[in-house]
């Protein structure tokens, strides 16, 4: 088939682990062409957007990290934020992926050209340029929640959103409120808890918390690392196969794993009995829906804040803001000068995708999604959208790392750029059945996970869609997964 001239051969919108990925498989595959779009002023993603103090890995850096670029100089067992914004520098200039960076550059919309074979990409400064691929790697939590509370606009205080915290921020001396019990908040809010004069905790939906065993990794065993890389291979293994357990089988064979999953949760329960003196907080902070709907989290420290004398757990629904307050649906007044939004991020509204993508036939992506079911073959492709990888798709995420679930798309695209090749083509498009059969498959795997066979009723989990369908997680153990991404059967593309 006749293409057009393109400006690139590759845009991949997104500078962070996934978008870096893509590119170090782009330029495996000897593609040089390459434009790294990326909306933040530098590259890391989540990474670089978040630096909200107490911020901090919670898949141990062992596994949270690409498997073939080892960093044996993690500080501790969960490496702190900023080290990983320093791993992605590294990454990027170990693969020589900074000159194929663009930031600042906001993508609006792309769509695909089918006569010329070629993507569109429109940017926010209102001009435009052509790819014959385009990969989309915008993360999952990448567009920021902000709750529209009545009279938000009036508070006369800070308001600080997690992912534009104001570094060095003094609490001291301030009464803050902090909304929302979710991963962010039960990392931030020890460390705020330790200068505020006055925090409240504005929790809707508890959360389940764990103990996290986590300690500094001595220089000593950081040169072992560094010397015998199989050292670290196996600390990779041991600790894989045991997150493999908790947060993948335990959560996707919920019928057959009951017994497990009760026990993860009789250890979170465990855990805040010995942590918080009042049972009425105690009963306050205990989750009404099973363990694994919502991600959990890791703390050795969060539980314990709600003793001190200057911390409050809030229980009532937020009817309004004021300017000095919040206001809770009983009439109650909280005086507050700091309010801090710990409010997570909006996935399946805006985020999926993260811009207007038209695909052949008029197909808008988005509203395919919305109107229809969320889907995407392997986690990856779509019928109708050639040329098109999108990352951070329904059933792409692997539940157990986000690097596990990049190196099974790498592996993807190595297979599928590969075939491409061989055939000496430049086209690609995933089949409506294959994309179909995936769709069924992942349906049925999903029918005895937490999400289904468990009560996921009180959760608000972000794993579910607004129709319901719990699509994010890809219903399969991970080392099925890695196998399927580099095995899969290469008539399931059309290729031209
Ligand atoms: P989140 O899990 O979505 O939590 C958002 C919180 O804000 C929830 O408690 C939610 O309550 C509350 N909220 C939202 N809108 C509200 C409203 N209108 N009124 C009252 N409360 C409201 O977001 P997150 O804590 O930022 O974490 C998101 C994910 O990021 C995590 O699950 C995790 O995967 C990742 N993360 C990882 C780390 C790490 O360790 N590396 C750290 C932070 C985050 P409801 O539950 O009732 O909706």
């Amino acid at each position: 088939m006749a293409e057009g001239p393109v400006d690139h051969e590759v845009v991949i919108v997104g500078a962070g682990f996934g978008g870096m990925g893509a590119g170090i498989e782009f330029k495996r595959l000897g593609v040089v062409d390459i434009a790294i779009l990326e909306r933040e002023d530098d590259l890391g993603g989540t990474w670089h957007v978040n630096h909200y103090p107490g911020l901090a890995v919670d898949i141990a850096s062992v596994t949270y990290s690409y498997s073939f670029e080892p960093n044996p100089f993690w500080s501790r067992l969960f490496a702190p934020g900023a080290e990983l914004k320093r791993y992605a520098e590294h990454v990027a200039d170990a693969y020589d992926l900074r000159r194929h960076m663009e930031f600042g550059v906001v993508v609006e919309s792309a769509e695909w050209d089918d006569d010329a074979g070629r993507w569109t990409v429109h940017t926010a400064d209102g001009s435009s340029r052509t790819a014959r691929y385009l990969v989309t790697a915008t993360g999952f939590l990448s567009q920021p929640h902000t709750p529209d509370f009545p009279g938000m606009d009036t508070f006369a205080g800070d308001v600080i959103h997690t992912t534009a915290w104001r570094d060095g921020y003094d609490f001291g001396g301030r009464r803050a409120a902090v909304i929302g019990t979710g991963a962010t908040a039960v990392q931030l809010i020890p460390e705020i808890a330790r200068t505020a004069r006055e925090l409240t905790v504005f929790q809707r939906t508890p959360i389940w918390v764990v103990p996290k065993v986590d300690f500094p990794i001595p220089r000593p065993v950081q040169q072992i690392f560094a010397r015998i890389p199989a050292a670290q291979k196996a600390a990779r293994v041991v600790n894989t196969s045991l997150l493999e357990m908790l947060m993948v089988f335990g959560v996707l064979h919920y019928k057959q794993a009951k017994p497990g999953n009760q026990l993860a949760a009789l250890l979170a329960k465990t855990h805040m009995r010995l942590q918080v003196r009042d049972a009425a907080t105690r009963r306050a902070l205990t989750p009404h829906y099973d363990f694994g709907c919502k991600r959990p989290t890791f703390s050795n420290t969060y539980f314990r804040v709600f003793n001190q004398r200057n911390v409050h757990l809030e229980t009532g629904t937020i009817e309004s803001v004021v300017p000095n307050g919040i206001v809770t649906a009983d009439g109650t007044r909280i005086d507050v000068d700091t309010l801090v939004l710990a409010t997570g991020f909006n996935l399946w509204d805006v985020n999926f995708p993260a811009f207007t993508i038209i695909g052949r036939d008029g197909r808008d992506l988005g509203k395919w999604w919305r109107d229809g079911r969320f889907q995407a073959y392997e986690g990856i492709t779509v019928p109708k959208f050639p040329n098109f990888l999108t990352l951070n798709s329904p059933y792409s995420y692997s539940g157990l790392s986000y690097f596990t679930t990049i190196e099974g798309q790498m592996k993807h695209i190595a297979r599928l750029f590969g075939e491409m090749r061989r055939r000496g083509t430049s086209r690609f498009e995933v089949t409506e059945a294959a994309n179909a059969k995936f769709l069924e498959r992942a349906t049925k795997n999903l029918e005895s996970s937490v999400f289904y066979a468990g009560d996921c009723s009180t959760s608000r989990s972000y794993y579910f869609n607004q129709h319901g369908e719990a699509t994010l997680l890809r219903p399969n153990a991970t080392l099925t997964t890695l196998h399927e991404q580099g095995s899969f059967p290469l008539g399931d593309y059309e290729y031209a």
